[in-house]
C-alpha cells in the first residue's frame, strides 16, 4: 500500500529521459538520439577478461572497498592518492549515493550549476536537502557567493557536462576550487565523461593538491569504455572521508561485482582512442549542421551532448514532439534536466555516424517545414 511508502520517495518521479525514450519506442524507425549510452561496443580484451574471470571462478564477494589491484590501477593514474582512498561501486550512480547519504543532513544546501544531470537532485531530496542552482555559464566569485548560505555544504560539478557537454576553462576551475576552500564545503566532481573530453588542458579538479581534503571525484568505467551494464564505478577522496563512505557502501551492496571489477581491471590497460577521436568528428558533423541551421547551443568539449536553443520555433519539449512525429527523431526535452532548460533539448551523438547524418539531415527538413509554415 502506498500509504506506507515515505513522503520524499513519493515526491520523487522518474527520470524525464527515461519517459521520453520510451515515449519514441511507441514509434516505428525512429532514429534515437536520446540515451546516454555509446553504439561501441566494449573493447574484445575486456570481455575475454570478463569470461576468464567466470571460468576462473572469481565469483565470490571481493573486498567491501574493491579489489587491491583495481583500486591500485586507478590511482596510479591520479597523483597523491592511495589505495585506501579508492571505492570500488556498482556504477557512478551507487558512488553519488553513498556520498550523499554520507554528507547530508536534513536541510543542507547543495549549490548545483545547471543545465545539469537529473540524477543528483532526487538523491539530495532524498536526505532532506535543499538543492540552489546557479548559471554553468557564470561561474564567477561574485555568482557563487549569491548561492552560499550558513547550511551550504556542498557543490555537484560535472565535468565535462551532461546534457551539454561543456568543459570548465581552466579560470572558473580555480574559480570553483578557491570558493570551495575559503568556505571550508566539500565539492563532489563528476568526472564519468573525462576521458571523452577534447579540451586542451587537464580538467580533472585531482590537479588541485591543495584541494584533497574537500574533494570527492566520482567516475567509472561506464562511458570511457563501453560498459554501462556492468555497472562499475568508483569514487576517489581523502581518506578521512572515504572511511565513513565505505559504511555506507558496504551496508548497501557489500561490494561491486566480483566479475565487473576483474574485467575493470583489464579497462585501465586499455586506452579508446578511436572512439574518442570518432566522437570528436561525430561532435564537429553536429555542430556544422546546427550552424548551417542557425541553430544556437551550448560550448561542446567533451562528453557526446550538444544542448541546443530551439527557442526560435518552439519550447523544447514540444519541439521534441513534434519532431519525433514528424520526423521520426527522438531528442530529449531540456526541461528533463535540472536547471530552468524549457527552451532546449539535447542531442546525443552517440549512435553510429551514418546513423547520426540520416537523423540531422531529418532535423533540417523539420526545420525547413517550420520556416515555410511561419
Ligand atoms: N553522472 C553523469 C553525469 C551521467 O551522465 C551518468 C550516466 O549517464 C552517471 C553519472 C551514471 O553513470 P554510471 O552509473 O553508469 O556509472
Amino acid at each position: 500500500m502506498s500509504k506506507h511508502i515515505k513522503k520524499s520517495i513519493k515526491n520523487i518521479s522518474i527520470s524525464g529521459i527515461r519517459q521520453f525514450n520510451s515515449l519514441a519506442s511507441q514509434y516505428d524507425d525512429v532514429i534515437k538520439l536520446t540515451i546516454g549510452e555509446l553504439d561501441f561496443n566494449t573493447p574484445s580484451n575486456i570481455k575475454e577478461k570478463t569470461i576468464d574471470a567466470i571460468k576462473d571462478n572469481k565469483t565470490r564477494y571481493t573486498s567491501n572497498i574493491g579489489l587491491l589491484k583495481l583500486r591500485s590501477q586507478i590511482i596510479s593514474t591520479y597523483d597523491q592518492y592511495f589505495s585506501n582512498e579508492v571505492i570500488i561501486t556498482s556504477g557512478s550512480t551507487e558512488a553519488l549515493m553513498i556520498v550523499l547519504r554520507s554528507i547530508i543532513d536534513k536541510g543542507d544546501e547543495v549549490i548545483i550549476p545547471t543545465p545539469a544531470y537529473p540524477g543528483y537532485k532526487p538523491l539530495i531530496d532524498l536526505e532532506g536537502g535543499v538543492v540552489r542552482t546557479v548559471d554553468s555559464m557564470n561561474i564567477k566569485r561574485k555568482t557563487l557567493e549569491k548561492a552560499y548560505t550558513e547550511h551550504t555544504k556542498l557543490m555537484i560539478i560535472t565535468n565535462p557536462n551532461n546534457p551539454t557537454g561543456y568543459v570548465y576553462s581552466e579560470e572558473e576551475m580555480e574559480v570553483i576550487k578557491q570558493f570551495v576552500l575559503d568556505k571550508d564545503i566539500l565539492l563532489i566532481s563528476d568526472e564519468i565523461y573525462n576521458e571523452i573530453n577534447f579540451a586542451p588542458y587537464n580538467s580533472s579538479f585531482t590537479k588541485f593538491k591543495d584541494l584533497k581534503q574537500n574533494l570527492i571525484v566520482i567516475s567509472g568505467f561506464s562511458k570511457s569504455h563501453a560498459m554501462t551494464g556492468y555497472r562499475i564505478g568508483y569514487l576517489i577522496s581523502d581518506e578521512s572521508l572515504v572511511k565513513h563512505f565505505l559504511k555506507v557502501h558496504q551496508y548497501s551492496v557489500t561490494c561491486a561485482t566480483s566479475i565487473s571489477q576483474y574485467a575493470a581491471v583489464e579497462a585501465t590497460k586499455t586506452k579508446y582512442k578511436i572512439m574518442v577521436s570518432t566522437l570528436k568528428e561525430r561532435r564537429d558533423i553536429v555542430i556544422k549542421k546546427l550552424r548551417q541551421l542557425g541553430l544556437s547551443y551550448y560550448p561542446s568539449n567533451g562528453a557526446y551532448y550538444i544542448f541546443v536553443d530551439v527557442s526560435k520555433y518552439n519550447n523544447g519539449y514540444d519541439f521534441a514532439v513534434d519532431l519525433l512525429k514528424k520526423q521520426k527523431v527522438a531528442v530529449i526535452p531540456g526541461s528533463a534536466f535540472l536547471g530552468d532548460n524549457d527552451d532546449f533539448i539535447r542531442i546525443s551523438y552517440a549512435t553510429d555516424t551514418k546513423t547520426l547524418i540520416k537523423a540531422l539531415n531529418r532535423l533540417e527538413q523539420y526545420i525547413k517545414s517550420l520556416k515555410k509554415s511561419n
